[in-house]
């Protein structure tokens, strides 16, 4: 039976962020109980629709802050995936969680749950930066929720932070790397921050109350980090992500590999994409109109793949898929695109298919090809500074 990754979207938040422009929405508690019920019909519309059916190698579930969604109706949603689909045995859950959420109580529901990954949005241990990005967390949340999910026997931890901030030195980034690690996570997302038009972040900016992010800056701060994680421990394995192994044990975020290795998954919520059967997609937003969407499908007899609920639904031409395998696998700084991946999905080899491409970036000292088997190429150092201007390279007319 094929594999494929489960994710589910939860776009509410207690509070909007002033860095972000997510599909998420605060202040819409009011439709909890709709969303749960419409989750429950979007998993077992989609199982009735399937064309075959898949066994599910991970589950996702993120937002939004799904740690603010009540916890008995993220229960219940997880039992409803495990009644309609098959779980491997070794499957990875993960769920995104805002530190502030993290009581024993509700830990204990997630435990239950069978949530084994927690994926904690930290993005800075210095109070002032978290103040300027809008967070409502402070560190203290941070130690106490880590805590908390150790005692109770979640120890696979992802910690998100944020560099590149306005104001933020050298000094301060290094700071709360440090402040992380003390915090034994298995896995960090390092992200620069990017200013996104019409944010009340991206106001301040404009109206000169911060200062405008400095690139070079950023970029000192990204190859420090890129070093000094290599002496404790971690294994940078994609531009943005490290991850410990010990004890046996790959802490690489399975469910995320999926993505990178362009492979299926399945998506449940408003805004939520699917990637399945030669098809890509997203689910209707704002919640409303997901809302209405899965109601009025509830009451068709028209149930057929492509799902009658999708929106910008496309079959993906071959073209397409090998430019965004390429994209996607380059990401994958130590495992790189992999030929035998690339192969088995488009019977080409992508030596032959990239050939050109290949040459030239290598000329230019931004890629290089592993040789022992599983054969592939990857980004060098200089590669990873400036991986987008590498992507747009492999994407074919
Ligand atoms: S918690 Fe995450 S999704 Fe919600 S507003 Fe903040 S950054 Fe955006």
């Amino acid at each position: 039976m094929k594999k494929a990754g489960i994710y589910i979207h939860f776009p509410f938040c207690k509070s909007r962020c002033d860095y972000c422009d997510f599909n998420t929405s605060a202040g819409m508690e009011k439709y909890f109980p709709a969303y749960r019920d419409a989750l429950l019909k979007e998993i077992h519309l989609s199982a009735a629709c399937l064309p075959e059916p898949f066994e599910v190698s991970s589950i996702y579930v993120g937002g939004g802050t799904p740690s603010y969604f009540p916890s008995h109706y993220l229960n219940e949603t997880l039992q409803a995936l495990a009644e309609h689909f098959q779980i491997s045995p070794e499957v990875e859950i993960s769920m995104e969680s805002n530190p502030a959420d993290v009581t024993e109580r509700v830990a204990q529901d997630w435990r239950q749950a069978k949530i084994n990954r927690i994926s904690l949005g930290m993005q800075s241990a210095r109070q002032a930066e978290l103040k300027m990005l809008g967070r409502r967390h402070c560190f203290q949340d941070v130690v106490k929720a880590v805590k908390v999910l150790h005692d109770i026997g979640i120890g696979n931890i992802n910690l998100d932070l944020m560099f590149g901030l306005p104001r933020q030195t050298l000094a301060d980034w290094q700071d709360s790397v440090r402040k992380a690690l003390e915090l034994q996570p298995t896995h960090l997302s390092l992200y620069a921050l990017t200013v996104e038009e019409e944010t009340p972040l991206a106001l301040s900016i404009q109206q000169g109350v911060l200062p405008a992010v400095d690139d070079d800056l950023a970029a000192d701060m990204y190859e420090w980090v890129m070093d000094f994680l290599r002496t404790q421990g971690f294994q940078q394995y994609e531009i943005s992500n490290w991850a410990k192994q010990e004890d046996g044990y790959d802490y690489r975020c399975q469910h995320n590999l999926l993505y990178w290795r362009n492979s299926a998954y399945l998506g449940f919520g408003a805004a939520a994409h699917s990637h399945l059967h030669g098809w890509r997609w997203a689910n209707p937003f704002p919640i409303t109109e997901y809302l209405h969407a899965i109601s009025v499908v509830e009451n068709s007899d028209n149930l057929t793949f492509p799902f009658p609920w999708m929106e910008e639904g496309q079959a993906l031409a071959s073209a397409d898929e090998m430019g965004e395998s390429a994209m996607m696998g380059l990401r994958l700084v130590d495992e790189g695109l992999r030929d035998d991946i690339f192969y088995e999905k488009f019977a080409k080899s992508l030596f032959d298919v990239y050939e050109k491409q290949i040459t030239e970036l290598m000329h230019l000292g931004l890629l290089e090809v592993v040789e022992e088997a599983p054969r592939a190429i990857r980004l060098t150092r200089r590669g990873k500074l400036v991986g987008n201007q590498v992507f747009q390279r492999f994407l074919l007319d």
